[in-house]
């Protein structure tokens, strides 16, 4: 599924309706270059889970935990991550496959531990369409 969006706000309530909808134990994934609105959808979704507080990328940890929504939410930003042990020191397992929902930020640099089974989210700019112009595109992956 491809949406456009035209403004933060647009991309913001794109995540919200997903927060609204989000299932137990899901997982999504973000994929998009710096400054393109991973964390703008992830408020959104954050919002749409029932959480109040503010959301914002996890900077000296790689996971926030939000426990105020409807389901829990897990929120990883692994940009700076340097390996995958890195992930196994703070039991993302536990995160991954709980009753849970997970939003990991720059998923496409762990891809080896995903899960089977996750939604991503990949979302692209466009210079010709302008500034605050971006594609959304929504996929069902199944891992092999
Ligand atoms: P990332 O987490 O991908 O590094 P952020 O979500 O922190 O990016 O920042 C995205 C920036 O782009 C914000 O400053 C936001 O206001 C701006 N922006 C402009 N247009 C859009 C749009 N259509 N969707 C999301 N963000 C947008
Ligand atoms: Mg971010």
């Amino acid at each position: 599924m491809q949406i456009e969006t035209n403004s933060p706000e647009e991309t913001f309530q794109l995540g919200k309706k997903l927060g609204l909808e989000a299932k137990p134990g899901s997982v999504y994934t973000l994929v998009g270059d710096l400054g393109v609105g991973k964390t703008v959808f992830t408020q959104g979704m954050a919002a749409g889970l029932g959480i109040t507080e503010p959301v914002n990328s996890p900077t000296f940890t790689i996971v926030q935990v939000y426990d105020e929504g409807r389901l829990p939410f897990f929120h990883f930003d692994v940009y700076r991550i340097g390996d995958i042990e890195e992930m196994e020191e703070i039991g993302y397992e536990e995160y991954f496959y709980s009753d849970g929902v997970t939003m990991i930020e720059w998923a496409n640099l762990i891809e080896e531990i995903l899960p089977e089974t996750y939604c991503e989210i990949r979302i692209e700019k466009d210079p010709q369409k302008g500034f605050d112009y971006r594609l959304i595109t929504m996929e069902e992956v199944h891992r092999a």
